[in-house]
């Protein structure tokens, strides 16, 4: 009997798909039909606005395989981490990431700014860092941040009901690399 790939599987295969130019997604009108019923995305993913960023063309998803949350930095806001509770609760998604990327926009205001204010005053950012090594820990800290600041994720989490990982696109090669894991049993890794 063939094995289902896990979620965070099938995306790091579309990734690879993506990577080398065989991507096979596509979107029918049939489907199109289907979901107009329902859908059942595959995972709920909180990235960046930055065009570049296109979630379903990265990991090679059709239409109604991503519930995507797309705001500057990547930043855990309060409706951002309420649209993503949407989509554990009432959706039931498998799979929660957190994605950032490389030369990001906004790090790199927040890293260039004495004193960030609005959106960008919420980018994490370790002490005196380098543009990459701050896109990876605001990554890393935005996943933390839904963490502390969901019980509803956490829980899921717990009765095994979700993954939630975080990872940067390299926008160039266009691989995706997981930072953080977290399943039930499994905390970090
Ligand atoms: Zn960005």
């Amino acid at each position: 009997m063939t094995e289902i790939p896990s979620p965070i599987d099938q995306l790091l295969a579309g990734n690879k798909r993506y990577v080398e130019g065989k991507t096979t997604s596509s979107n029918k009108p049939g489907h199109r039909h289907e979901l107009s019923e329902a859908h059942a995305p595959l995972a709920a993913i909180l990235c960046c606005s930055d065009a570049r960023v296109v979630p379903e063309i990265v990991f090679d998803q059709p239409l109604g395989s991503l519930f995507t949350c797309s705001v500057a930095g990547n930043i855990p806001t309060t409706e951002m981490i309420e649209s993503l509770e949407y989509a554990v609760s009432f959706l039931n998604v498998p799979l929660l990431v957190v994605m950032g990327h490389s030369s990001c926009g906004a790090v790199t205001e927040a890293l260039l700014s004495e004193y960030p204010s609005g959106l960008f005053s919420q980018i994490a950012l370790p002490p005196d860092p380098n543009l990459q090594e701050a896109i990876i820990y605001n990554t890393k800290e935005s996943l933390k941040t839904i963490l502390d600041r969901s019980p509803l994720i956490l829980d899921s989490i717990e009765s095994g009901d979700l993954t939630v990982t975080s990872g940067v696109q390299d926008i160039a090669s266009g691989k995706f690399t997981v930072l953080d894991c977290y399943q039930v049993h499994d905390q970090g890794k």
